[in-house]
């Protein structure tokens, strides 16, 4: 006979509830993995989850939406808020416990501000198209790496000028913290998954699987012909579905410096930002 003992999972509204959780895992020798989120979750996040749930003993989820990276007050109040359903796929995935503050929880009076010279990593790409994004970024991961000191720190490829900028802040400040990166998920179409693409209608899902397919194809061209053609081919294909870009560009996938000459193999990363039906999607694609 077989007993299953019932899941729970934790739900923490203050960091103070949450400390005492974090202790008895740590008094007990347990691994924490962390996945920090803004809800609205999707099998993009879960992917994050359960690489959590196989490597470490106890896996954490914060569900914020961070009011100090949105450069747009609006974006910020749009934000899709899905508590209840994020709440029943994390206890579907195993999820041992979520922390789901409220603003002055996470920013308390006088919290001192974060510095980190993020150089060029906040000049290129989304740097510029979002102003004070990724110091809003910085002060977020700092305040919860601070709290909860996790053994593994899961982010998703999809934000990969985002997980540049964590690498950075980890080197600086929380130096024995694992970082693990984790692969895009996609629709079967190859569209990334993103909790935006509830905003486009059916016609607009099936052009914007463009988007993967272009930065595939600006990986075939690898060297066969020149950067800058394999680009343009590229945005006049995104074009013909009504896709317009942003930036298109290709880095080092080491520095995020912009270049328009081919990196040696694996050290390409191609970037995008577009709007496809008033809805901003970003991906990337590394080669
Ligand atoms: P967000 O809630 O959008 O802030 O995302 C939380 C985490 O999930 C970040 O590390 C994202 O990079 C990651 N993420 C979002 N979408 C995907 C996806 N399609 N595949 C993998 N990771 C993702």
């Amino acid at each position: 006979m077989f007993y299953f003992a019932p899941f729970i999972l934790f739900i923490f509204k203050t960091h103070t509830e949450l400390s005492v959780w974090l202790r008895e895992k740590k008094s007990e020798n347990k691994t924490i993995g962390f996945v920090p989120t803004m809800g609205a979750l999707h099998s993009g996040h879960i992917a994050l989850v359960d690489r959590s749930m196989q490597t470490t003993d106890a896996t954490l989820v914060s569900i914020f939406i961070n009011p100090k990276q949105f450069n747009n007050a609006s974006d910020f109040e749009k934000y899709p808020v899905t508590t209840t359903q994020d709440i029943a796929m994390l206890e579907k995935a195993g999820c041992h416990a979520v922390y789901i503050p409220e603003i002055a929880d996470v920013y308390p009076e006088h919290l001192p501000h974060i510095a980190l010279e993020l150089g060029m990593l906040n000049e290129v790409l989304e740097g510029p198209k979002r102003p004070g994004h990724f110091d809003g970024v910085v002060q977020i991961v700092h305040r919860f790496l601070n709290i909860i000191h996790p053994d593994k720190l899961f982010l998703g490829l999809k934000d990969y000028q985002q997980c540049k900028v964590i690498e950075a802040l980890i080197k600086k400040y929380f130096p024995v913290i694992e970082l693990v990166f984790c692969a895009t998920e996609r629709e079967a179409s190859g569209l990334a998954k993103s909790s935006r693409n509830m905003r486009l209608s059916e016609a607009g899902r099936t052009k914007a699987a463009e988007i993967y397919k272009v930065l595939k194809d600006i990986s075939l061209q690898y060297k066969k012909t020149s950067l800058e053609n394999a680009l343009e081919a590229a945005k006049a294909a995104l074009l013909k579905k009504d896709i317009e870009v942003e930036y298109l560009e290709n880095a080092n996938a080491n520095t995020l410096a912009l270049t328009n000459q081919w990196q040696e193999p694996g050290n390409n990363v191609v970037l995008l930002a577009a709007y496809l039906e008033h809805v901003r999607l970003i991906d990337n694609l590394q080669f």
